[in-house]
């Protein structure tokens, strides 16, 4: 079976500086895989190459059978893969239904794009209680589960994410960590790109850990979490 994402010795550089120095890694259908590793390891550039907005000087990418090499960011949507990206990026004057209905902006199925905004609802109430206020009235955890919401609204055959649980709350963040254990269950695929290797880890079929542009470790979530490293790095153990 061929994987619905494979990527191969990947190389991405900001002008000379490569922050991506070859990268190999596949997602299998249904798999939650994890991209964890410190600040400036190369997670976002990787997340950000994947959706086309940055251009690799290296290597492939193929997505769903295709090569992504050349195909335009708006294209790669279109395709089939959404980008929740860091930092969030809502758009805090419009309601936070017309910011879902902005991640459904290539589909015409207007029966389709209402029972996926319901979806949204379902999953996140709190959305759906506040769907006519502007987006910028949300904590920081609603704001993330907005951008998750808006990147389901494409009906990605992959969803990337890229640090969900960045600045909340112990709470939100379990809230956040378990709707992706819910989502995977209703059989999205997700690249979840995270600092908090713990979180990642616990709910990840698959890790690779990043360091300064390069995978330096893979495993199951499982074996990365309980392997003595990455407790030591990643982990805060002595
Ligand atoms: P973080 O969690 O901080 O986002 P990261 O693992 O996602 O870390 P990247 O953001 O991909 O790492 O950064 C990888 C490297 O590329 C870092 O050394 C960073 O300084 C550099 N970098 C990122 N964006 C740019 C840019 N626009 N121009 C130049 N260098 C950049």
């Amino acid at each position: 079976m061929t994987a619905l994402l494979e990527v191969e010795d990947l190389r991405v550089a900001y002008g000379k500086i490569e922050a991506v120095k070859g990268i190999s890694f596949t997602v299998e259908a249904g798999q939650v895989v994890t991209l964890i590793g410190t600040n400036g390891a190369g997670k976002t550039t990787t997340l950000r190459t994947l959706s086309g907005l940055l251009k690799p000087i290296g290597g492939s990418i193929r997505f769903d059978g295709q090569p992504l090499g050349s195909v335009p960011a708006h294209k790669i949507v279109s395709l089939g893969l959404a980008h929740s990206p860091e930092g969030r990026h809502i758009f805090p004057r419009m309601t936070i239904e017309e910011n879902l209905l902005l991640g459904a902006f290539l589909r015409k199925d207007q029966d389709g794009i209402q029972a996926d905004v319901q979806r949204a609802y379902d999953l996140f109430p709190i959305l759906g209680e506040r769907r006519k206020q502007a987006a910028g009235t949300l904590s920081g955890g609603e704001q993330q589960m907005l951008a998750m919401g808006r990147a389901l609204m494409s009906q990605p055959k992959l969803l990337m994410l890229d640090e969900p649980s960045m600045g909340l709350s112990p709470i939100m963040m379990q809230k956040i960590m378990a709707t992706i254990v819910e989502l995977r269950n209703q059989g999205t695929t997700i690249l979840l790109v995270e600092q908090n290797a713990q979180a990642a880890l616990s709910l990840a079929d698959t890790g690779h850990v990043m360091e300064v542009g390069r995978i330096v470790l893979s495993g199951t979530g499982s074996d990365l979490l309980t392997d003595e490293s990455v407790r030591k790095a990643y982990l805060g153990e002595d």
